[in-house]
């Protein structure tokens, strides 16, 4: 299995690599509105790298610029599907995508794999990083594969990949996978995002569940056992059954859905036709009983409350006046002289006289 440190690093490192010279060459000058937009919706892979950097920045004009482009691929965003993908660092993420991946290409699909790390530090510069996992993928026309945003706080990492998806869908990429590596709370920021939600699993690696989240299995609508290959086939069905025992005791799911177990091996490419079959049947059964839409609509509900919430806290921490007392305040806390809550309540007036 591989450090967690390998596997942030991996992540971050994916990225076409045809697109990097020309992404390099191109970034240089800065592109108007239209000219992001006719790229996006010709399906131009450098020119939607571009665009994403551009809404990764924190930048006041390429803000603003980012806003604008966004609002206008939102009239654009096609029919598609939104796949988040976790698993434990090594369980074979990436191998599995790479599988997955190819075969939705040869079944005419075009797909986009953003990925969504708050743990790593990706500098601009890294995101032409020359590690790159994927490698078929990568290389294909049909696929568009992109790094982890940067970012100290899961929220600004979250809100950057959502609005990946918004530009991904307007430049024609119908599928899109959202990639975590399963730390923390990242693994319900995708679910908030996608229509489905797959969980990946080892074999066999000693008792059920695994230690793993319950609440993230809840979430999944599908568990895949993956490395179900060689010696470790007999586990993997072990496996599979105590997780179709144990989801047995799960409430049912609000989509009327019933979560699936199965076994694959991304490597040798078993059962993965299987998994995707399995995904289209999910969409359809989800798309006739309304719950794909409604889901669609909860989540937008969600995500205005989250930038609502982000936006009030940048205006907050910007604020002159709370900038001007904050260290004071701050000292008077620690030292115990006024409550935290005390604190709060004064910089908060502040901020709303200010
Ligand atoms: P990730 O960290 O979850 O992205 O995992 P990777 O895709 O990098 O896979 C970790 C290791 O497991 C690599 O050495 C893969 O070759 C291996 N691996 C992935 N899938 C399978 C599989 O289905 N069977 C076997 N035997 N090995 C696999």
């Amino acid at each position: 299995m591989e450090s967690k440190d390998q596997s942030n690093k991996s992540v971050s490192g994916h990225l076409n690599p045809d697109l990097k010279k020309q992404f390099a060459n191109q970034r240089r000058r800065e592109l108007s509105i239209s000219e992001y937009m006719d790229g996006i919706l010709s399906g131009d892979r450098v020119i939607l790298s571009q665009a994403i950097t551009l809404i990764e920045s924190k930048r006041p004009v390429h803000r603003s610029l980012a806003k604008e482009l966004i609002e206008k691929c939102l009239a654009h965003s096609a029919r598609s599907i939104r796949i988040g993908i976790t698993g434990t660092p090594g369980v074979g993420k990436s191998t599995f995508i790479e599988t997955l991946g190819q075969h939705l290409i040869a079944e005419g699909h075009r797909l986009a794999v953003l990925a969504i790390d708050p743990t790593s530090q990706v500098s601009k510069g890294s995101i032409l990083g020359d590690k790159t996992r994927m490698g078929k993928l990568a290389n294909a026309e049909a696929a568009f594969i992109r790094p982890s945003a940067a970012g100290d706080s899961l929220g600004g990492v979250a809100r950057k990949t959502r609005e990946a998806i918004i530009l991904c869908e307007a430049a024609g990429f119908d599928t899109l996978i959202i990639e975590t590596v399963g730390v923390g709370q990242s693994e319900t920021a995708v679910h908030s995002m996608v229509d489905f939600f797959l969980l990946l699993i080892l074999p066999g690696a000693g008792d059920e569940l695994q230690g793993i989240k319950r609440g993230i299995v809840e979430m999944a609508d599908l568990i895949a056992v993956n490395k179900a290959d060689g010696e470790r086939e007999k586990l993997a069905k072990q496996a599979r059954q105590a997780y179709r025992n144990a989801l047995h005791l799960f409430p049912p799911t609000e989509s009327g859905w019933v979560p699936k177990v199965v076994t694959c091996s991304a490597l040798s490419n078993m059962g993965i036709a299987e998994i995707w079959s399995i995904v289209e049947n999910y969409q359809k059964f989800c798309t006739k009983n309304g719950f794909f839409e409604r889901r669609r609509s909860e989540q937008a509900g969600f995500w205005l409350r989250e930038h609502i919430d982000q936006g009030l806290r940048e205006l907050f921490y910007e604020n002159k006046a709370v900038r001007e007392h904050w260290k004071k305040v701050e000292e008077m806390v620690e030292k115990r002289k006024i409550s935290s809550f005390k604190g709060a309540e004064e910089l908060l007036e502040l901020f709303l006289k200010g």
